[in-house]
Order: C-alpha cells, then sequence, then structure tokens
C-alpha cells in the first residue's frame, strides 16, 4: 500500500488527487492533508479519509475545522491537527507517508516539499513555483536523497513519459505545448482593456484562480519553461514552446536523431495525478479512452511574445540564473494577486515583473535561505509598484 500526504488538498488538482486515489482504495492510504482557509471542503475530506493528521490555512481556521467535523460527529482522536505552515511542514514530513503530492499554489507550497526531500520522500509535484524558486536545490536534494521528483504538470508529466524513449544526452530539444489561454485570438490593440473575468475563462483546463491567470498572460508557460530546465536539466535554449490550441498533445521531445515523441491524452489531471502516484508501474484507468476519430484537427503556432511578455520575461529570467526566477515568481505572484483584486489591470502584470527583475541583483541560488530572501525582497519590490504603478514604471 501506498501512504501519501496531499499539500493542497482542497484546491483543483488536490480534489483530482483525492479522485484519483479513492478509485484505488486497497493501494493508497492518505496520511495526511492540508487547505487553507476552504474549511467546509476540508472537513468532508476528512470524513473521508481519516487522515492522521490534517493541516488548515491558520489557527482561526483550524478552530473553525475541529467545531464543524465535532457537531458531525466524527470521532476526533482519529486525526491530529495543526495549522499554518509549520502544521503543513508537520503533514509533508509526517513519517508514516512515503509520497508526498505537493498541490499548494505559489511559492507558499515550496518549504514543506523541500523538507519532504530532505527526509527522502517521493515527491508528486504540481507545485511549479518550488521548481522554479529553487529548482537547483530541489534537484541537488533528490539526487543526494536519490528520489525521483515526479511532474504532474501536464507537459512535465509528458516529457517525462517521452524521455523513457531515450537517453538524457540523447534530447535535442524539449517542446512544451501551451493552449495560447483565452487572449490567442485577441488582437494586440485589444489587449490593453480585457477583464478579470476574460482572464479567467481558460478555454481547455479547469484550474485554480492564479495558474489560470497564468495562462491568459503566458506566464504560466514561461514557469514551466523553467521548471522544465530545472527538472531535466536542459538549458533554456532547448526549450521551445508552441501554441497548440487543442491541448490534446501535452508536449513532446525531440531526439538529435530527429524522432519527435509526443504523448496525448484527454485534458483531465488525473492522467497525470496517476501516472506520478503509480510510476514506474501503469495503472488501469477509470476514464473514457482518448477517442482519436472525435479529435479535433491539431494546430500548432508559434507564440507571440509581443503580444505575451511574461514569456521572455521568464526566458530572460532563466538565462540570468541565480535567484533571478524567484523575484520573477514572487513578482508573478503578487501581480496576479493585485489582477485578481482589481488591483491593477492585466497589462501592468508583466510591466511589473520587469520592474522587478531590472531592480534585482541576482545572486547564486546556494541555500534555501538565499532564495526566500530573493523572494521576500522581490515580493515587496512588486507591492511598491502595484500601489502606485504607473508612476513608479514610468519613473
Ligand atoms: P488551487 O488554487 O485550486 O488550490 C491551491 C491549494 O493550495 C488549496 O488547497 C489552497 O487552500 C492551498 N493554498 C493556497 N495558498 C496557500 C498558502 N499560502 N498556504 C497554504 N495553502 C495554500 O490551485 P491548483 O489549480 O490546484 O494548483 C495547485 C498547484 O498546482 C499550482 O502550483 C499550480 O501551478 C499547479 N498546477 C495546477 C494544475 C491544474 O490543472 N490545476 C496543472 C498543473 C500545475
Ligand atoms: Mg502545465
Amino acid at each position: 500500500m501506498k501512504t501519501l500526504s496531499i499539500l493542497g488538498s482542497t484546491g483543483s488538482i488536490g480534489t483530482n488527487t483525492l479522485r484519483v486515489t479513492s478509485s484505488f482504495p486497497k493501494e493508497f492510504r492518505v496520511v495526511g492533508l492540508t487547505g487553507g482557509k476552504n474549511v467546509t471542503l476540508l472537513a468532508q475530506q476528512i470524513e473521508e479519509v481519516h487522515p492522521e493528521i490534517a493541516s488548515s490555512g491558520d489557527e482561526h481556521a483550524s478552530a473553525e475545522l475541529q467545531s464543524l467535523l465535532r457537531q458531525r460527529g466524527y470521532p476526533m482522536a482519529r486525526t491530529h491537527f495543526v495549522s499554518g505552515m509549520e502544521g503543513h511542514i508537520e503533514v509533508s514530513c509526517h513519517p508514516e507517508s512515503s509520497m508526498v503530492l505537493s498541490a499548494i499554489s505559489g511559492a507558499a507550497g515550496l518549504v514543506p516539499t523541500y523538507r519532504a526531500l530532505e527526509l527522502g520522500k517521493s515527491i508528486a509535484l504540481a507545485n511549479k513555483e518550488t521548481m522554479v524558486v529553487a529548482g537547483e536545490l530541489m534537484m541537488r536534494k533528490s539526487r543526494e536523497k536519490n528520489v525521483e521528483i515526479l511532474p504532474v504538470d501536464s507537459e512535465h508529466n509528458a516529457i517525462h513519459q517521452c524521455l523513457r524513449g531515450g537517453q538524457q544526452k540523447e534530447v535535442a530539444r524539449l517542446i512544451l505545448t501551451a493552449s495560447g489561454g483565452p487572449f490567442r485570438e485577441t488582437p494586440r490593440e485589444k489587449m490593453s482593456s480585457v477583464t478579470l473575468d476574460q482572464a479567467l475563462n481558460h478555454p481547455t483546463w479547469s484550474m485554480g484562480r492564479k495558474i489560470t491567470i497564468d495562462s491568459a498572460t503566458l506566464m504560466n508557460k514561461g514557469l514551466e519553461v523553467i521548471e522544465a530546465s530545472r527538472l531535466f536539466e536542459v538549458a533554456a535554449e532547448k526549450i521551445h514552446v508552441v501554441v497548440h490550441p487543442q491541448s490534446v498533445v501535452h508536449s513532446m521531445v525531440e531526439f538529435m536523431d530527429g524522432s519527435v515523441l509526443a504523448q496525448l491524452g484527454l485534458t483531465d489531471m488525473r492522467i497525470a495525478i496517476q501516472y506520478a502516484l503509480t510510476y514506474p508501474e501503469r495503472w488501469n484507468s477509470p476514464l473514457p479512452s482518448l477517442d482519436i476519430y472525435q479529435l479535433p484537427k491539431l494546430e500548432f503556432f508559434e507564440p507571440d511574445q509581443e503580444k505575451f511578455p511574461c514569456l521572455s520575461l521568464a526566458y530572460r529570467a532563466l538565462q540570468t540564473g541565480g535567484t533571478a526566477p524567484a523575484a520573477l515568481n514572487a513578482a508573478n505572484e503578487v501581480a496576479v494577486e493585485a489582477f485578481l483584486n482589481s488591483g491593477i489591470s492585466y497589462q501592468e502584470i508583466p510591466q511589473i515583473i520587469e520592474s522587478v527583475l531590472d531592480a534585482h541583483s541576482p545572486k547564486e541560488a546556494t541555500d534555501l535561505e538565499t532564495v526566500l530572501n530573493a523572494d521576500a525582497w522581490a515580493r515587496e519590490e512588486a507591492r511598491v509598484y502595484c500601489h502606485s504603478p504607473r508612476q513608479a514604471i514610468s519613473g
């Protein structure tokens, strides 16, 4: 039986992970769960899986959660209740779980994931920001502990599968597919007036709000380029992004002999989650087969980097290296949060990130403290721009 802790269990990936584990009740035992503020959903999940440990966003949410469960007659002694970052770390490091599914959104997922890796637990990684902020540290630790980081992000999951068809040194390039987001066909001159509701309306995938905005700016693909470079140890020049609106081909690897391997599938994250949880085996899926005859025409386009400057900003941070990706990610998180709260416009997102990158003096990413300091610095810097973006940017 595989024992598992799920970080971010109340999110889009978290709930899909529980759907996967519940289809194999004899094979998986969920030891720990973490949620943020959605107490009602976390309570339901606790009633379903009876975890050893459960962590909520903060003490207040934990008190609310426990009172709700007590009212419903849950056997409280069954689960140990904790909260906040320390609580999430306790869940990821729980001695009874051998694997951690990391699906907190944003850099907040980094420390609990890294701590689990330090203990030699297998990591099924959805939280791409962890690899962007501390990819080199994660890879060093994974080699030291001899545990593989298994990507859940659909593109990286696809590449992981394709790489089983050749050796790392035979790779010519990685080809990451991107849906193109809701503004793929929006004319450049109309980009200044796009709204939050339009940005939240993703054409092919249903996901959390932060990653949905990242998909609309193409920063999601930018973060994925950095994630791919770290995970597969491939240089930026060998990572190409191609817009593929149908999201059927999840990514491709071109080998030096000219062969291109691709992975195709339904746009359902349960496939990638199940692959990561059952690797190196493959288990039956309860999902329907991909109906090849019903597929739409598959199209591939070059991304418009002028219309979507976030993609080039991510390449720039990757090429700069050191703490630059951590600064890029932190600035993006602050800008996206401000956009979600109607504090800035869509077009100010890349402007703020660029200003933060311009002001950043990158250091080598030698340890966790260094990258976390760069993250904290970039957040502060981005907040200043968010409060008076136009003035700060033009000045
Ligand atoms: P989501 O917003 O639906 O869920 C995020 C989860 O993290 C929730 O449980 C939330 O309570 C928790 N959380 C958020 N902020 C937190 C904080 N500061 N501290 C503790 N917990 C916090 O997000 P999602 O779409 O499930 O994405 C999760 C991660 O997976 C992201 O890194 C995203 O980029 C990645 N990912 C998601 C998808 C997808 O299809 N949704 C695909 C690929 C990668
Ligand atoms: Mg992805």
